[in-house]
């Protein structure tokens, strides 16, 4: 992997990976129980820089590629993929959207808080009659004064609770599908203020709070058990039109390039995942014997862990390659789509093949690789279902060749709109 990555990279893995190890690997079990989001660690990521790795420096951001912010994403993941989705949420669907398509006061206000990590960000997309079909969005945002009101619900927010500023869709004009969509920067106070408060971070008191917006209950998951993912309601929500983000109508495009990107980060947690997985399977066949002997010597076992291996070398290809393209400025929502649907299937092979080599021990919350295929099974769903990707992989190829056929060279732009948040 060194073609992609250069000794600054590896030192920030290195960093990311010492955290993990000192401060995730202890806790990972008992937050999976709980529930409980780890607030002390995610205090911890912000003073690290985490919560905003591609983010110019002059508005408060690491200043790095894109790559280095697919590695912080798949090192966490090898620890927990719930510190490591509530980053990805946050910075590719929460803060990146204001960084692509804000205006330039919109970036000064909103992006400082959040790529310092004072605050947690996410998107809204998805509702209870939109979800793969993210074109099909009821929450409305009608003209009223300098501003919008807007009426409904989103389902399934990573970070809604826990976060402060949110970007979301509504449609603006009725009746003409997905070119009547539009998007708009919210905030709302964490559901924990004073928490907030004692620990120093989570809420920032003079964001402009908009009325008539707030989260629901905590859904209890069957992975990602500690990220924070509830509904996020508009109740008559009123925002200034200097909320919008973008121009009325494009909602539904920018959202759909917003999604390109959070694949390939999917993609690095999948990756982590599977990583993670495989590293307990290989720790724990060299100990355990059987037969009077490890495990590991037999080649059963020795197979299966060498396919997990190859499959997580082939999924780093795709993944760093796709982010490789997105920092050279070229297409990359079909290497994308490739890498999501790749790496999030392998991840749940892999943590299913770790889980049988370990045999009964897997099974059991003894080991990490239990709960790893629970936290792998949500990454063939979220951001876009592998159905969805295969939609999006199909119907970008079929554009391909016809603009080859046609000798059209600028039909890569031409992407299909697929939805799937
Ligand atoms: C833990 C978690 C976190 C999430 N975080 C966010 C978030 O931060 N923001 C956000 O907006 N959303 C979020 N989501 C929503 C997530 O992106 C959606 O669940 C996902 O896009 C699928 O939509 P759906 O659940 O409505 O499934 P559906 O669209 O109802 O799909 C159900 C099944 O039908 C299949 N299907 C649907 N359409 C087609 C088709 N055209 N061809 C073939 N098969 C099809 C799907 O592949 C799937 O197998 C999150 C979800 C979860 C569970």
């Amino acid at each position: 992997m060194n073609r992609y990555l250069t000794a600054e990279h590896l030192a920030l893995r290195d960093r990311v990976h010492r955290f993990g190890k000192e401060a995730i690997d202890p806790v990972s079990r008992e937050l999976d129980e709980s529930g409980v989001f780890p607030w002390e660690n995610i205090k911890t990521m912000a003073e690290m820089g985490l919560f905003g790795v591609p983010v110019p420096k002059e508005l408060g951001g690491m200043g790095l590629d894109y790559l280095s912010y697919i590695l912080v994403v798949e090192e966490l993941a090898k620890f927990d993929a719930s510190h490591s989705i509530t980053v990805s949420a946050h910075t590719t669907l929460g803060l990146s959207p204001i960084l692509s398509f804000g205006t330039d006061a919109q970036k000064e206000r909103f992006i400082p808080p959040l790529a310092s990590g004072r605050v947690l960000g996410g998107f809204g997309l998805t509702e209870p009659g939109a979800g793969s079909d993210a074109g099909g969005t009821r929450t409305r945002a009608e003209r009223d004064g300098d501003g919008y009101r807007i009426n409904g619900s989103k389902i399934f927010i990573t970070n809604a609770g826990v976060g402060e500023i949110f970007v979301a869709t509504a449609v603006t004009q009725p009746g003409v599908g997905a070119k009547g969509i539009s998007s708009f920067i919210v905030c709302k106070p964490t559901v924990d203020v004073e928490g907030a408060e004692r620990l120093g971070m989570g809420h920032v008191p003079d964001l402009p709070f908009t009325d008539g917006v707030r989260a629901g209950e905590k859904e209890d998951k069957m992975g990602w058990r500690a990220s924070d993912t509830r509904e996020l309601h508009f109740e008559d929500a009123w925002v200034p039109a200097e909320q919008r983000l973008g121009e009325e109508g494009q909602g539904f495009t920018n959202f759909m390039k917003t999604l390109d990107a959070g694949r390939i980060g999917v993609a690095a947690l999948s990756l982590g995942l599977a990583e993670g997985a495989l590293q307990s399977a290989v720790r724990y066949t060299a100990e355990r014997q059987q037969f009077g002997q490890r495990i590991w010597d037999f080649q059963q076992v020795q197979f299966k862990l060498a396919e997990i291996a190859t499959d997580i070398e082939a999924g780093r290809h795709l993944t760093y390659h796709a982010a490789w393209l997105k920092d050279n400025g070229q297409p990359y929502g079909k290497e994308a789509a490739m890498a999501k649907l790749f790496c999030s299937e392998l991840s749940m092979r892999a943590t299913m093949g770790a889980i049988q080599v370990m045999g009964g021990a897997g099974y059991t919350n003894e080991y990490p690789v239990e709960r790893m295929m629970r936290d792998a099974k949500i990454c063939e769903i979220g951001e876009g279902t592998s159905e969805i990707q295969k939609l999006v992989i199909a119907r970008t190829m079929l554009s391909e060749l016809m603009a080859e056929m046609n000798d059209d060279t600028g039909a890569r732009q031409r992407e299909p709109a697929v939805a799937g948040s």
